[in-house]
């Protein structure tokens, strides 16, 4: 077999297993093999460039950077649909709807209206070409390399498809997923994100498609656009859809009466919570295309659709009491303590109050009765106080000034909405929430040490930060609650263990606010040891990509601190990582050091992405545009014509794809 006859045969089957996995939900092989799979691809891709395939299964990863999306034209216009908030106005609809076709049957396709930001996704030849959102609907964003991460939209199409047409649908965040990113901000000292919603359409426009591709984002199908599919009901096109590879939902149902049309709708007003992703309604489709053309559209949606909007959940009940967090970086998050009441299906006992002017906004007070709503936002909120309710003795909330954990007078900076405790070597939660931070799965993942257990070795006097773990001795466990001669072991061997998690992880595990896991990666593989992170200047690392003022403030003043930089010396001496591995720096090398390049064009022998990292790996720096500073412009097809003007202008010289490759090859 010829190796390019491999590299398709081997992309083939990923596609298949990928389908089977995001939207059969089936997989046929573990998740194992199948990163085997990809891997080997990967490797022939890397070399034997001249097969390159733009929806390869490679590219689900990510990488590549977009610093402006293009603005691009619909073929077919994107419409938005007409609301409904009652059943009567979902009648009124049908009844006009009626009169205009007039004494025909009319049948219905409803589905539900999935929350998250639109999508059109152009194909031809069974391959995805591009994906815009909606925009004003004339025109919108391309965002193709961000949507090829996102695993359940095919790359290549099966069965009998049409060799060119739109497919609309929705991208989503589904609630776990959503769910767990928060965690992993929280724990990163981020401020969660408030919304499925938001977060997915935020995600759309990242320039880093790398970071895309860590979203577990999905995209539900619901409608095609194009001239002569051979399809004549709307059902019809959701089954079609279907058997080409993409995800609809099958919530959608046929209705032939008016009746069936409430039904569907009264049953999902309330198993809508069961659903894994948010709806905020339902869509009712006129189910004949052929009728759907004579009904047409107003200026801005159809005639032949409504949405039907279900109302936000909300729920009436008495704020007991209201109590202060503190987190592990000291920032304090009021909560309000409920009645219980039942809500969207949970029972709410608490509600985040968010910040101080949060609580003075709503003019929020204990004893008060108050409305708490569980709309878009999965943690309920708050939403409104019912004064006529409110007793006459009741005072107005006045906003601690001292932490409820030690004491110590609040801070507020200027700019900031939260309050912080200043003490952060004294403060107990800060102590132990970031000990918490420092063993958890995705930092040191310290097996046979749980939260409950660093909170009884902080007690015991045992350890004050996570430096101090490394100390530990069985002896010293043993007398401990619930302590055996077998968890004690397992401690220990734990501890000891987790001198092997990489630097990049230890890099998070340090708990420096605002560096996250994919932050900490990011600056792991730019600074390569501890000592070079330690020493860049604030400057130097709004340099590196996706790297902004805040977090740039938040490193350099975390290792200016003497503690800090003691407790990372005391790690270092106990063996952890502070530098990536001879793996990960084989392919690096310091030719380039120094050197400033800018990329500009399309490549033929490596991608963008590739060759970025291969000045980077080489020690060269990249930057996005040309100023005197620069060394090298790499230009490849289509260089923009003003980034051109400017190289000449400035005399920087221009080299091609070749030249660049023959620099690094040369002198390794
Ligand atoms: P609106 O943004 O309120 O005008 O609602 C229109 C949007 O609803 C469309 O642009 C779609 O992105 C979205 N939508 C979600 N689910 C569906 C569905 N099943 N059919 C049509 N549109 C949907
Ligand atoms: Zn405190």
């Amino acid at each position: 077999m010829s190796v390019k006859t491999s590299i398709e045969a081997l992309r083939e089957e990923l596609h298949d297993h990928n389908y089977r996995y995001y939207i059969l939900d089936k997989p046929v092989i573990s998740d194992y093999e199948f990163d085997m799979k990809l891997k080997e691809l990967q490797a022939l891709e890397a070399q034997y460039p001249e097969y390159y395939d733009p929806n390869s299964p490679t590219l689900r990863v990510g990488g590549e950077v977009t610093k402006n999306f293009e603005t691009v034209v619909h073929q077919f216009r994107m419409f938005s649909l007409d609301n409904s908030y009652s059943r009567q106005e979902l009648l009124d609809w049908e009844k006009r709807i009626q009169r205009i076709l007039g004494d025909v049957d009319i049948e219905f396709t409803c589905e539900l209206k999935y929350d998250g930001a639109s999508i059109s996704l152009t194909y031809e030849n069974g391959e995805l070409k591009r994906a815009v959102t909606r925009g004003d609907g004339f025109q919108g964003d391309d965002v193709t390399t961000n949507i090829k991460t996102i695993r359940s939209i095919p790359l290549k199409l099966k069965g009998d498809y049409p060799l060119q047409f739109d497919i609309r649908g929705e991208i989503i965040l589904p609630i776990s997923g959503f769910e767990q990113m928060n965690r992993e901000r929280v724990a990163a000292g981020e401020d969660p994100y408030m919304n499925p919603r938001n977060t997915a359409s935020g995600s759309l426009k990242l320039q880093d498609s790398a970071i895309v591709a860590e979203r577990p984002l999905d995209c539900l199908l619901y409608g095609l656009a194009g001239q002569n599919l051979g399809i004549y009901t709307q059902f019809e096109m959701l089954e079609k859809s279907r058997e080409w590879g993409f995800k609809v939902p099958h919530t959608a149902e046929l209705c032939k009466t008016t009746e069936e049309v409430m039904d569907f709708v009264d049953r999902w007003e309330q198993k809508r919570h069961d659903l894994p992703y948010e709806t905020d309604g339902v869509v009712i489709k006129v189910n004949n295309l052929q009728q759907q053309e004579e009904l047409g559209y107003t200026s801005k949606s159809p005639r032949w659709a409504l949405a039907y909007k279900f109302q936000a959940e909300q729920a009436v009940t008495v704020l007991n009491k209201i109590t202060y967090q503190v987190g592990r970086t000291g920032a304090i998050t009021p909560v309000a303590n409920l009645e219980p009441v039942l809500l969207a299906g949970t029972t709410v006992k608490r509600a985040s109050l968010h910040n101080a002017d949060q609580i003075a906004k709503l003019d929020i007070r204990e004893g008060d009765t108050v409305y708490v709503e569980k709309g878009g936002e999965i943690i309920p909120k708050i939403v409104g106080v019912a004064l006529d309710k409110r007793k006459p003795d009741s005072e107005p909330t006045v906003y601690i000034t001292h932490c409820p954990e030690c004491g110590t007078q609040l801070v507020r900076k200027p700019g900031e909405a939260q309050h912080f405790c200043p003490n952060d070597t004294g403060c107990p939660t800060q102590i132990t929430g970031r000990i918490q931070h420092f063993i958890s799965r995705k930092a040191m993942d310290i097996e046979g040490l749980g939260a409950e257990t660093v909170e009884l070795l902080f007690q015991a006097g045992l350890i004050e930060n996570y430096a101090d773990l490394y100390i530990l001795t069985k002896e010293q466990v043993l007398p401990l609650e619930r302590m055996a001669e077998k968890s004690a072991d397992n401690l220990i061997h734990g501890i000891a263990a987790s001198v092997k998690i990489p630097f990049e992880r230890v890099l998070f595990a340090l708990g420096i606010r605002y560096v996250g896991e994919t932050v900490a990666k990011k600056l792991a593989r730019t600074y390569k040891n501890i000592t070079a992170l330690m020493e860049a200047t604030e400057t130097e690392l709004t340099q590196v990509d996706e790297i902004g003022e805040r977090i740039a403030q938040s490193v350099v003043s975390f290792f200016e601190n003497d503690t800090n930089r003691e407790l990372v010396e005391r790690l270092r001496s106990y063996g952890l990582q502070m530098s990536l591995t001879e793996d990960q720096l084989s392919n690096q090398s310091d030719t380039l050091k120094g050197q400033r390049f800018v990329v500009s064009g399309v490549f033929e022998k490596v991608s963008r992405t590739e060759l970025k990292k291969l000045i980077e790996d080489n020690g060269g720096k990249v930057a996005s545009s040309i100023s005197s500073k620069t060394d090298y412009v790499v230009a490849g097809a289509n260089m923009g014509p003003s980034k051109k003007t400017k190289a000449e202008g400035l005399g920087v010289p221009i080299i091609s794809e070749d030249d660049f490759l023959g620099m690094v090859a040369q002198m390794d």
